[in-house]
């Protein structure tokens, strides 16, 4: 039995929710300016066990971030570093983690895992044959992904990027490649030569290997915001145009929302629907579409907006909450425990919340701790299930394309077909 609501401004919210229909604009800024987050959490676990029961999901993988070297300078990005000026190069087959050897995927951390912690990391670039180790490193560990993003490298031709992915496939054959945000593909574009379309820098990534797009590069998908925190950056059309391409050509991509920097809770809303419009039109008549939604919590350390405060943990779960309301067409809701905490991560499994990512490793991206902060950042399986447990829901391993995994220690297989009707095998978004 549902009980009634107790906040007279979400009732007419959770009566839509009750019944199954599309929440609009203004229903989710009413969402974001309730005080309930009690009834927020149960409209959102009310739709999110629809979808998925008690199942929550995760997987062992392993991501790797190519070069911190980027033509751009955006406002939030702790990440990037300029290209070295005069006879300087960036530091190759290095990067923030070293270089050293790493612990496989899946492995439970150490304190004395290798690390550079420096405040003033330099400009790196990893070799295709660094990260092609990296990715058998984990490939041995068991990982089922390889998640690799970068900067817009000035320099690097098109090539590495193929023969990055060609490497991995021929050292990995079963690994997915989830690699390149929009903003990379379309950097892609721009240093061919001649200058290649979206559509044929998709097709070469994928006859190299690549199986799937992150869903980096969104941010907010405002011209005011746009303008004011990442002004130089391609817009939401050119973010679109990818995904478009690449759902025509059946990659299944992720979407995500970088919040809690310049843009209104109004802002996040109108983001979100665009990404409801856009996959009605994949699920109508695209080949592929988007197989999760991952809001990304802004973390101002080190970044140009370093005096911002950044989302509070409410504001967190407020937002993996709405976002389940809101896209009733994606079937995945990603707490990515990197941005989030491991801790937030779990509580949002009954806040609208049904996937943590995975194992991770390392992750450049986003340093914490005033952006020297340690970029070894992982989570054994272990603990990733008790995380779930310990939330009352089951943990579920998937693997990129939310198939089910059986895994027996390093050794994997992809199980079965999806199938919506039974939970333990996870929804596909053709099933949603
Ligand atoms: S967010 Fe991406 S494109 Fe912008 S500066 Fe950072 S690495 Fe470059």
């Amino acid at each position: 039995m549902i009980a009634t609501s107790r906040n007279s401004a979400l009732e007419p919210v959770a009566a839509k929710v009750e019944a199954g229909k599309r929440l609009s604009q203004d229903d989710g800024v009413a969402l974001y300016q309730s005080r309930d987050i009690h009834e927020l959490g149960r409209l959102a676990n009310l739709v999110r066990e629809r979808l998925h029961g008690d199942a929550a999901y995760y997987n062992v993988n392993r991501h790797i971030n190519y070069s911190n070297v980027c033509v751009l300078r955006c406002k939030f990005c702790s990440f990037y570093r300029p290209y070295p000026t005069g006879d300087r190069r960036p530091t190759e087959g290095q990067g923030v983690n070293g270089g050293l050897s790493l612990p496989l995927a899946g492995e439970a951390p150490t304190v004395d895992s290798p690390t550079v912690d420096s405040p003033t990391v330099d400009s790196y670039e990893l070799s295709v044959e660094t990260i092609a180790e990296r990715a058998k490193q984990a490939y041995d560990g068991g990982a089922t992904e390889v998640h690799i993003v970068g900067g817009l490298h000035p320099k690097l031709p098109f090539s590495y990027y193929t023969d990055m992915c060609r490497a991995i496939r021929e050292l990995c054959p079963r690994m997915h490649i989830k690699a390149f945000t929009a903003i990379e593909i379309i950097h892609f574009t721009r240093i061919t030569r001649p200058r290649l379309p979206i559509r044929e820098v998709l097709v070469q990534l994928r006859d190299a290997g690549l199986g799937s797009l992150p869903g980096g590069g969104a941010e907010i998908f405002d011209d005011r915001v746009h303008d004011e925190a990442y002004q130089n950056k391609v817009g939401e059309q050119g973010w679109f145009d990818v995904h478009r391409t690449a759902h025509e050509l059946g990659i299944f991509t992720n979407a995500t929302m970088l919040y809690g920097h310049v843009e209104r809770p109004e802002e996040r809303i109108g983001h979100m629907i665009k990404l409801r419009e856009h996959q009605d039109e994949s699920l109508r008549a695209r080949a592929a579409a988007f197989n999760c939604f991952i809001p990304l919590s802004f973390v101002p350390d080190g970044s140009a907006l370093a005096d911002r405060p950044g989302p509070t943990g409410l504001d967190d779960l407020k937002t993996l909450a709405i976002s389940r309301l809101m896209l009733d067409n994606v079937p995945h809701i990603k707490a990515f425990w990197i941005m989030q905490s491991a801790k937030l991560a779990q509580v949002s499994l009954n806040w609208g919340v049904d996937d943590v990512d995975g194992t991770v490793v390392y992750y450049d991206i986003t340093k914490r701790e005033g952006g020297s902060g340690n970029t070894h950042q992982e989570l054994s399986v272990d603990m990733i299930r008790r995380l779930i447990v310990e939330a009352g829901r089951r943990p579920i391993e998937r693997d990129t394309l939310y198939r089910r995994v059986e895994r027996q220690g390093a050794s994997w297989r992809v199980e079965g077909r999806c199938d919506p009707e039974n939970p333990e095998n996870p929804a596909s978004p053709r099933d949603s």
